[in-house]
């Protein structure tokens, strides 16, 4: 990726710091999506993580966007929609430009017992027509040499040898029951936010749900995803992601999966509880109690 230069990414940078301020969406009235606030049962407290800061700017794009500057505006964005327009709280693992290792960002959903992770990145890519959203979740072996070249640029590893470091021992972590779990709501967030995107955000290219051995995601104990918004790389989408649009569509395409996500949850929660204890009895009408 070419260097910009350095006024460019000031200029940049201080647009993008400005709206960060007050990050709220602009109107207070009630989204045409959400006429009334959205009232989840189970996914109630979700951690979105702006993907790099600091020292690691991520990608670089067009219209010298720096993706670490893109995440945290947008991050913003779409933590203070959700909690205008559900009951869901949001935890975000950065408010600023600063550094944070990349396991401490699981490990900070953990300790909040959060029911879901998002980590939100912008993608990059040599080839300028490449784009649209992806959503990814941890997988112990994916070995393709286009996914290697993923996590090596979203994880900041060197490119030599990063082949062979990546799939470390993810699928020994799998193994282990109460990340097994969280591997399975994994997959439910990923195809839940997947359906939601498409649906939020329709002018936009939904590229899939794939996966990948990522470090960000690895010690997790609950649902936890990348979400890619989009190539900063490619001329238009570049441009569409710093714009209000984008960010609203994207806003309301992760409340539309969260949604999902907790319909899927309810409804897995309610054959568990009919395989173990038959249907729920029916409720008999009580008398009213005599005065
Ligand atoms: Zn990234």
């Amino acid at each position: 990726m070419r260097t910009l230069p350095l006024s460019a990414t000031l200029l940049t940078l201080t647009a993008l710091a400005l709206p960060c301020l007050g990050a709220t969406p602009s109107s207070p009235k009630r989204d045409r999506l959400f006429p009334k606030p959205v009232q989840n049962q189970h996914i109630r407290h979700i951690v979105i993580d702006p993907g790099h800061g600091g020292d690691n700017l991520g990608a670089l794009g067009y219209h010298a966007t720096q993706e670490k500057a893109l995440t945290l505006e947008v991050s913003g964005f779409i933590t203070a929609f959700i909690q205008r327009h559900s009951n869901i709280r949001v935890s975000m693992t950065r408010h600023v430009d600063r550094a944070i290792a990349l396991r401490e960002r699981p490990r900070q959903a953990n300790a909040l017992k959060a029911d879901a992770l998002i980590s939100l990145h912008c993608n990059a890519s040599p080839n300028p027509k490449i784009h649209g959203m992806e959503v990814w979740f941890l997988d112990a072996n994916a070995s393709a040499g286009v996914v290697h070249e993923f996590v090596r640029r979203e994880e900041g590893l060197p490119k030599q040898g990063a082949a062979a470091a990546l799939p470390w021992t993810v699928g020994g972590i799998l193994s282990e029951m109460r990340y097994a779990a969280a591997h399975k709501r994994s997959q439910i967030l990923a195809h839940s936010l997947g359906k939601g995107l498409k649906r939020g955000r329709p002018g936009a290219r939904f590229r899939g749900v794939r996966q990948a051995p990522l470090g960000v995601l690895k010690e997790a104990l609950m649902a936890a995803v990348v979400l890619e918004i989009g190539y900063i790389t490619h001329p238009q989408e570049g441009l569409a992601l710093l714009e209000h649009q984008a960010h609203l569509e994207l806003a309301r395409g992760v409340l539309l999966g969260l949604v999902e996500m907790d319909r899927v949850v309810a409804q897995q929660e309610r054959g568990r509880a009919t395989a173990v204890g038959g249907p729920p009895a029916k409720r008999t009408p009580q008398p009213a109690p005599s005065r």
